[in-house]
């Protein structure tokens, strides 16, 4: 069985290399924090091209350090894409602020700048955006409109690693980029780990204080803090991994071209990829009529597939007190119903990403 993403075959790959950079981090001790959990956050903030980068516990905790840096708040709006994974909204959300979703595009399946005027309201701080799948958003259009009404842009790059638009790195674009490094993401801790990516030294002071348990001097605390700490383990496993970051994408970025190029059943769609942006494939998704009977064909194939995602965010029980309904973003709901997740991962053989390709025009949708 082809697996979705099979992350074994990297550790078998790298295990000397892994273990020997686990290895010195117990026997210095650093494990919370520390030597190595900062080497690695100069070196993501050298290969995303802003000056700082600090390290945090996951994804999640990077989207509220991120708000909270921005000054978000209770009775705040900031705008989403309702075509996201949750955490993009949950950031916003832990401040006691409010996510207000908007659409996607038809076609980009990107959050869509034209709608996104109409969700600003005085009570509107900023906008996340959100680089899904690994396809880079339609930033200068986004950024036009938030420069137009005062407006902060902070980009989720959990699925973007060392995607490019218009020649520039995601994560350097807006005023803050949000990294995850959960496992199967395009650059992955052996564990929990993420990354927020700042442009000036006061929203790094802030955001290395606030995962910090409020403090910059031990036992002084500043403000209420939290314990978002990246763990020394995994900035020594991560600074193994960004090695080969450049290879993986250059992969990634291979494969994807290859299925975008040799998939041509007209029961599948693609998703769009202007030719401004450098996409990385984090997550190749296809729409197709009916997805349970597609999983099940591909898996009668011997190739594993999932769904991302079933839900848009503006659905989830979680917010249903936000009083959205069905209709209200039309794109994102349709590519919720048919939307499909292929297997695409760095390590896949030539012979198995033929055999997807294969699989996927030979399918009838009967
Ligand atoms: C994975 C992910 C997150 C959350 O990251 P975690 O490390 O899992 O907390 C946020 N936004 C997007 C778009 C993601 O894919």
């Amino acid at each position: 069985m082809l697996k979705r993403i099979d992350l074994s075959r990297d550790f078998q790959k790298h295990r000397e290399e892994y273990l020997k950079a686990i290895e010195a981090v117990c026997e210095e001790t650093a494990f919370s924090g520390g030597k190595y959990a900062d080497q690695f956050d100069r070196e993501f903030a050298e290969y995303v091209g802003v000056p700082y980068a600090a390290g945090v516990n996951n994804g999640t905790s990077a989207l509220h350090c991120a708000m909270a840096a921005l000054g978000v708040g209770p009775g705040d709006e900031v705008i989403v894409p309702a075509n996201t994974y949750i955490a993009t909204a949950w950031g916003v959300s832990y401040t006691g602020a409010t996510p207000v979703f908007v659409d996607c595009t038809a076609d980009t399946w990107e959050i869509d700048p034209d709608k996104i005027e109409e969700k600003i309201t005085d009570k509107t701080k900023g906008i996340i955006g959100v680089h899904l799948y690994g396809q880079p958003f339609e930033f200068s259009k986004v950024k036009e409109i938030a420069d137009r009404h005062g407006l902060f842009v902070v980009e989720d790059c959990a699925q973007a690693h060392g995607a490019g638009y218009e020649g520039r790195m995601a994560g350097s674009l807006g005023d803050i980029g949000c990294f995850s490094f959960y496992p199967g993401k395009n650059l992955y801790a052996f564990g929990e780990g993420g990354s927020v990516t700042c442009k000036t030294q006061e929203h790094f002071d802030t955001v290395t204080t606030m995962k910090n348990q409020g403090c910059h001097v031990r036992y002084y605390h500043d403000m209420i803090g939290y314990n978002y700490r990246l763990e020394g383990i995994q900035g020594a496993v991560l600074s193994v991994s960004l090695k080969y970051l450049p290879e993986w994408t250059a992969r990634r970025r291979e494969i994807g071209k290859q299925y975008l190029r040799e998939i041509y059943n007209p029961l599948i769609i693609h998703q769009a990829h202007p030719d401004n942006t450098d996409p990385v494939f984090h997550l190749f998704v296809i729409q197709v009529e009916n997805p349970e009977h597609f999983l099940a064909y591909m898996q009668e194939k011997g190739m594993e597939c999932n769904r991302h995602y079933p839900v848009p965010c503006h659905l989830q029980k979680a917010y249903a007190s936000l009083g959205y309904h069905e209709g209200d973003c039309p794109n994102a709901e349709k590519l919720a119903k048919h939307c499909v997740t292929l297997p695409l991962f760095p390590e896949m053989t030539a012979d198995e990403v033929q055999l997807v390709i294969d699989a996927c025009n030979d399918y009838t949708g009967e």
